[in-house]
């Protein structure tokens, strides 16, 4: 650490999770950092040159606590990508970032959760922090009910779908309900549109004993906010929101 609160962090593994998504997992060049699930952290390339939008960016931990000394991040990667995205995904493994955190208040919170129905909202890439929340919170004993609302652009667009399918085999508490916006009726045997006022009621039991979770692109978290407060009545003191600002 220099003293600022950034630490060295070096690639570890590299992977493809969905269509145009990776996954980049670092491991501390020097002491671990401790992060909340749901929590995220500021990469940054000191030598980044020509980037409109600078040379750092934040994303979330969408590793879990439990899961070792490591810390991943998971993001879009096109052709067409910021100087940013390509510098990322063009470090070869040992190299090393700059990384501050974690920070936030996005997080799993065993006492909010108890006896609950936690509801969890991803609009696409906004995935990222729900997988370190669910798989850290599946691991307790809580008696939590999780039902995560995912909707993705198309059905290969969908991020960690298999592992959570298996994680919701394994363990009742979670339900998944995924639905596609860009793909044709008839294409899929998934649910088509957004997640709406009757998708909500459709798959979410006892409203009035539910919490929000709702992460995703600025306008898509928005929507989904004002879906929830003005047509389900929700009080917002029971919505939590993370704008992946950029999108
Ligand atoms: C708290 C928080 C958590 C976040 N977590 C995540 C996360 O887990 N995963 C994740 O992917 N992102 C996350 N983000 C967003 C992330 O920080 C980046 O802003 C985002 O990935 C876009 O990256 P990029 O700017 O390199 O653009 P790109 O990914 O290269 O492009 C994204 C879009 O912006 C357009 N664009 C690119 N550059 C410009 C420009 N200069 N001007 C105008 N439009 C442009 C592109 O055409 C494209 O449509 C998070 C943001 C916040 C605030």
């Amino acid at each position: 650490m220099d003293g600022t609160g950034w630490k060295r962090f070096r690639l570890r593994e590299k992977k493809s999770e969905a269509e145009g998504v990776k996954s980049f997992i670092f491991e501390s060049a020097e002491t671990p950092m401790y992060f909340l699930p749901g929590q995220h952290v500021i990469i940054r390339f000191p030598d980044l040159e020509g980037d409109q939008r600078g040379k750092m960016r934040h994303f979330s931990i969408s590793t879990s606590p439990l899961e070792g000394k490591y810390i991943g991040i998971t993001t879009t990667i096109e052709p067409s990508d910021s100087p940013f995205k390509m510098k990322l995904d063009s470090l070869g493994k040992g190299e090393e970032v700059d990384v501050f955190g974690a920070i936030g208040k996005f997080i799993f919170e065993p006492g909010l959760w108890k006896e609950r129905i936690v509801v969890l909202v991803a609009g696409g890439i906004g995935i990222t922090p729900f997988r370190s929340m669910i798989k850290y919170a599946l691991s307790m004993n809580g008696n939590f009910r999780i039902r995560l609302l995912y909707s993705g652009k198309t059905s290969n667009s969908l991020v960690f779908r298999n592992e959570l399918d298996g994680l919701a085999t394994g363990d009742s508490r979670l339900k998944i309900f995924y639905t596609v916006t860009g793909e044709p009726e008839g294409s899929g045997n998934l649910h088509r549109g957004r997640v709406d006022q009757e998708f909500i009621r459709a798959n979410v039991e006892e409203l009035d004993n539910a919490i929000f979770y709702i992460c995703g692109p600025p306008r898509m978290v928005e929507e989904e906010t004002r879906v929830i407060v003005l047509g389900l009545g929700v009080d917002r003191s029971r919505i939590r929101t993370e704008q992946f600002l950029g999108y």
